[in-house]
């Protein structure tokens, strides 16, 4: 199959509505979010009462990247659904055959110079459920962790849309798990806190980590490691604490850098640790195996950390 021939770069130019519709069920008048205007056609002549059914919303989680990560109901939006929405971190190498129906339009990818905005990938999905259209929003993880989801869903509401939310297997757990680490073992950490590193945390919030004395898990956290490392060690907690940084989960060249929470800028410095990554700082990171030699004399050196 030609999935080119489905491919879009967003934001798409739209097919207007086939036939007299209007948005049944619609709340709303018409789409504004981000400036977009209603795609469905308003219904005419001797047509007017009938309604045609109005397009619906799902919010798929399509997991951290790996196929069998995705939930059968994520398989079973995407086979309905007559657009597909996506982004760089969603699993997307299949999609023109689990999607087999479906216009795809890739709103990760910058389209001419201009990154999609949020506003504009939601002005999207409206307007093509408005057209009648089962739209998937197809996000990596799971919608509801750092992915906008939220924001996505007060659209739909917004503009009268039904919305659904299909949970994903978020990158928060799986990718740590990927590279041999849980998040909690007894004994050791009865508590896994995640944060976003896209700001540095405040004060308090490092302080707080730092009395939880538990599992802390970082999405978006390379650019702000410098600050982060450094709040926590001047909140108190230890300079040996092992900290691992897992790039690109489930691919080809996921990789693992595993140091302390002294050490860790070097070591990520050194390494030249890219996002997209996930951060576990915490004991529990001297769980973490692997079958590469050198890997493991970081495990091993961790792991000294914790027996001493
Ligand atoms: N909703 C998503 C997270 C979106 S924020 C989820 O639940 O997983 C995007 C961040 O997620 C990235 O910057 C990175 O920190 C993390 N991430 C997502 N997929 C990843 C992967 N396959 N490997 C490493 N990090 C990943």
């Amino acid at each position: 199959m030609a999935a080119s021939n489905r491919l879009a770069t967003g934001p798409a130019k739209t097919a207007s509505a086939k036939g007299a519709s209007t948005a049944a069920g619609s709340t709303a008048g018409g789409a504004t979010a981000g400036g977009a205007t209603a795609g469905g056609a308003t219904a005419g002549g001797a047509d007017a009462r009938v309604r045609r059914a109005a397009g619906a919303v799902t919010l798929v989680g399509g997991g951290p990247g790996a196929g069998g990560l995705m939930t059968v109901s994520a398989v079973a939006a995407l086979k309905r659904a007559d657009v597909v929405l996506f982004d760089r971190l969603a699993p997307n190498e299949n999609l023109a055959l689990l999607a087999p129906v479906a216009t795809l339009i890739d709103v990760g990818k910058r389209a001419g110079n201009h990154p999609v905005s949020q506003a504009e990938i939601e002005a999207l999905m409206v307007e093509h459920a408005l057209a009648g259209r089962r739209v998937v929003r197809l996000k990596g993880g799971d919608p509801y962790i750092f992915g906008r989801g939220s924001e996505e869903v007060l659209a739909c509401h917004r503009n009268g849309i039904a919305v659904t939310v299909i949970s994903g297997v978020t990158s928060a757990i799986a990718v740590p798990a990927a590279a041999g680490i849980p998040l909690t073992h007894r004994g050791m950490s009865h508590a896994f806190t995640v944060i976003s590193g896209h700001a540095p945390l405040t004060e308090n919030e490092l302080e707080g980590l730092a009395l939880l004395d538990s599992t802390i898990v970082v999405l978006m956290g390379v650019g702000t490691l410098p600050t982060l490392t450094q709040g926590l060690l001047r909140h108190g907690m230890p300079a040996k604490l092992p900290v691992a940084i897992i790039e690109r989960g489930f691919s080809a060249s996921q990789r693992t850098t595993i140091s302390t929470l002294s050490t860790v800028l070097v070591d990520a410095a050194v390494a030249g640790v890219a996002s997209p990554a996930v951060l576990v700082i915490g004991k529990v990171v001297r769980l973490a195996f692997s079958g590469d030699a050198e890997a493991k004399d970081l495990v091993t050196r961790a792991a000294a950390y914790t027996a001493a």
